[in-house]
């Protein structure tokens, strides 16, 4: 027998088809279509739609034989009609303080880093929207980073089913249920500009926040922008979460150094912006986050200007002591600085808590998140980076 030869011609046939889809990440109505189109009565479809969505979110399973309470023949065409896929788990590790930072491989070998963070009486999982960013925040280890793509909604869903996995936190049938979720909050402060991915973010906020599947109350989950103003106000319709503003500086060109979108909408452009996110009924308290960099923006003087700034908007300041990444260009100011600081923002009337660095043992804590797999920009000021 003889080994057929690898010819051009054979490299040249079409590659093998892409396989089924991903049923995770779909929203409730494209899950109906998707049924209908493939011969569910359309009478029955949104009902199909709840049960299939209660398993893969509410019980956390990830084969379609195990949805005990849908027909057999159903069962069958989901099987073959669709995966339920999670990205897939490169390293897990876990902080001296608890915190898990996870690294996950996705479509097209690319990787993305979730952090979950345990509390007194919360867990928070911090996830990310996109691979890299297109932002360039000088103090930032992800905007050192060149963007290579958004996350789909599955992606981003699939960050909190995977979470949810490693904690063993899905429920068990016929057990009390339980109250108290070790993963009770989620915030979108992991790699990338949420609304820069604006619809895939949305997908995946709605199913987090679905009564009948994750079902976390709106108000645990908060998205965290530098400020694309133009999109602020369709966030708080849309989406509906709580808003966290990367806000960092109280003068124009100390923000356009530190957060450059700011170049392109203001201090002042973005604070109009928050006035009007305020003003929607389903909001709460806007935050604030103030990252704490030593000689450059954590001066007494500018702690007065930033509550001027928020005069008027609901808000709370978290101030954020700068986490260093190899090459960083900003160095973390004195704990005393942190301290006087805050207590110039609180008397003025504004909760201004200090996030306690989590997961440095691992470069899990904020702004520390790049994946090691994408390459740096190439940019002199990360030369040696
Ligand atoms: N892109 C979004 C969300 C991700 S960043 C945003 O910028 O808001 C999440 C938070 O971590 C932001 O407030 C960001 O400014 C902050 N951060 C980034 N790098 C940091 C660092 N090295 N130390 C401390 N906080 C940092
Ligand atoms: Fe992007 Fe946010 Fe980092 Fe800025 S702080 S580079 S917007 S991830």
């Amino acid at each position: 027998m003889t080994r057929t030869a690898i010819t051009p011609d054979l490299l040249a046939l079409p590659r093998k088809a892409e396989g089924p889809p991903n049923i995770v990440g779909l929203t409730r109505e494209a899950m109906r279509i998707a049924f209908i189109e493939r011969g569910v009565p359309e009478k029955q479809a949104r009902m199909r739609v709840g049960q299939v969505w209660a398993w893969i979110y509410h019980w956390g399973i990830t084969d379609f034989m195990d949805m005990t309470n849908v027909s057999k023949d159903l069962r069958t065409m989901l099987s073959r009609e669709f995966v339920i896929e999670r990205p897939e788990v490169v390293t897990r590790q876990v902080s001296a303080d608890g915190t898990r930072k996870y690294l996950l491989r996705i479509a097209g070998g690319h990787e993305v880093e979730t952090v979950y963070i345990p509390e007194e009486n919360r867990g928070t999982l911090c996830i990310s929207s996109q691979v890299g960013c297109t932002l360039t925040c000088s103090f930032c280890h992800t905007g050192t980073q060149a963007m290579v793509r958004n996350l789909t909604a599955a992606e981003i869903v699939g960050q909190i089913l995977v979470a949810r996995d490693d904690l063993g936190e899905w429920p068990v049938r016929g057990a009390p249920k339980d109250e108290t979720r070790l993963l009770s909050n989620i915030v979108l402060m992991g790699m990338g500009e949420p609304l820069y991915n604006f619809d895939n973010v949305r997908d995946a906020m709605k199913i987090a926040t679905d009564p009948e599947g994750i079902s976390l109350s709106r108000r645990r989950v908060t998205l965290s922008t530098s400020g694309v103003v133009p999109l602020i106000e369709r966030a708080g319709r849309e989406i509906g979460t709580l808003l966290a503003i990367s806000l960092h500086a109280t003068t124009d060109p100390v923000r356009d150094r530190l957060v450059p979108i700011n170049k392109k909408w203001n201090i002042e452009a973005l604070l109009e912006a928050c006035r009007g996110y305020a003003g929607l009924s389903n909001s709460e308290r806007i935050t604030f986050e103030y990252v704490m960099l030593k000689g450059v923006n954590d001066s007494d003087a500018a702690a007065k200007r930033l509550v001027k700034l928020l005069d008027g908007i609901p808000a709370k300041v978290n101030l954020i002591p700068f986490n260093p990444w190899p090459g960083s260009p900003y160095e973390r100011s004195d704990w005393s600085r942190i301290e006087a600081f805050a207590g110039i923002v609180m008397r003025a009337g504004y909760a201004s808590p200090i996030r306690t660095p989590r997961g440095e043992d691992i470069m899990a804590a904020c702004g520390q998140l790049k994946s090691e797999t994408e390459r740096a920009r190439k940019n002199p000021r990360f030369a040696n980076a």
